[in-house]
């Protein structure tokens, strides 16, 4: 089997990643960082968001594993203490594959045919250059509403927990296969009105968001940021692509969010 590592870059995620090389390798492993099979993350969260954007192009043939080497991550959920553990069963055992929806972000621009396409793993948000973010907000073809506010925010089931979480958004399983609009300090009063509530919406389902005031809007992708120019709409569906994540034990996602928010050591 062929494997990557991906490290934060930090003095422990630096020495593990050279420890868990030599062990794959000795057991027989081959480090292949084109075309890995399966990817282990070292690091945390932001890790994992790197690795998969290195690899999406190859989401089908590819599975990721996460150390953390802080607190405990969503993505990144083994202990660094565990690392021995964790290679000889890449090495060992037949591993159980977990799927989570993704998010696709497709930006139009005016006066151009061409369109970009990302792939979230979190979420993607979108505020203005200037100060308001002014956008008809679109679903399924039919207008629903002008937002007038800091930003909007579409997260994936798995990035429910990240940025969508301190916006009041809900937190959902990642076996739906669906996508959430959260607002960012909507305005709300006697002449701007939102709905003022996140929105769940299901596989299929399209929304689209465009520009009323000012064409050019900071987008992220996950961890990455830029300055869209000359936007003329932003889709959002739920994507065909999915996410591996390769599960060697069961750490259901109630626990995690347990684990993260509540108390781990219950
Ligand atoms: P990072 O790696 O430092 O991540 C920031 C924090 O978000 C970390 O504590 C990380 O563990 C946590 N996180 C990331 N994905 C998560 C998930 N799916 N569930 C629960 N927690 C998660 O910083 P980065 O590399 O820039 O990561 C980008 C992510 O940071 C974005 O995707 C966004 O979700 C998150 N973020 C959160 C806020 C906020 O909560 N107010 C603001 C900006 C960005």
């Amino acid at each position: 089997m062929k494997f990557a590592i991906q490290s934060r870059n930090d003095q422990l995620s630096n020495r593990l990643m050279e420890e868990a090389k030599g062990y794959l390798t000795d057991f027989g492993l081959v480090f292949d960082e084109d075309e890995p099979e399966i990817v282990l993350s070292i690091g945390g969260d932001g890790t994992l968001l790197h690795a998969f954007h290195k690899y999406q192009h190859r989401l089908q043939d590819t599975a990721f594993v996460g150390i953390h080497t802080g607190h405990l991550g969503f993505y990144a959920d083994w202990k660094p203490e565990e690392m021995e553990k964790l290679v000889i069963s890449i090495a060992r055992t037949e591993y159980e594959v977990i799927e989570y929806p993704l998010l696709e972000v497709t930006i139009n621009y005016r006066n151009l045919e061409k369109s970009a396409t990302y792939l979230a793993l979190n979420e993607s948000t979108i505020k203005s250059s200037e100060v308001t973010l002014v956008v008809d907000v679109e679903l399924n073809g039919e207008h629903f509403e002008r937002f007038r506010g800091d930003g909007l925010c579409m997260s994936t089931p798995s990035g429910s927990t990240a940025y969508n979480k301190a916006l009041g958004g809900a937190i959902i399983h990642p076996s739906l296969p669906a996508m959430q609009l959260a607002e960012m300090a909507s305005i709300n009063n006697r002449v701007f009105r939102t709905v003022g509530a996140p929105l769940v919406l299901p596989n299929h389902h399209k929304c689209v968001l465009t520009p009323v005031k000012g064409p050019d809007f900071m987008l992220t992708i996950d961890h990455l940021q830029l300055l869209h120019k000359d936007v003329k709409s932003v889709e959002y569906v739920v994507a065909q692509e999915r996410v591996r994540f390769a599960r060697f034990r069961p750490f259901p996602f109630w626990k995690r969010v347990h684990d993260s928010f509540i108390d781990s050591d219950i």
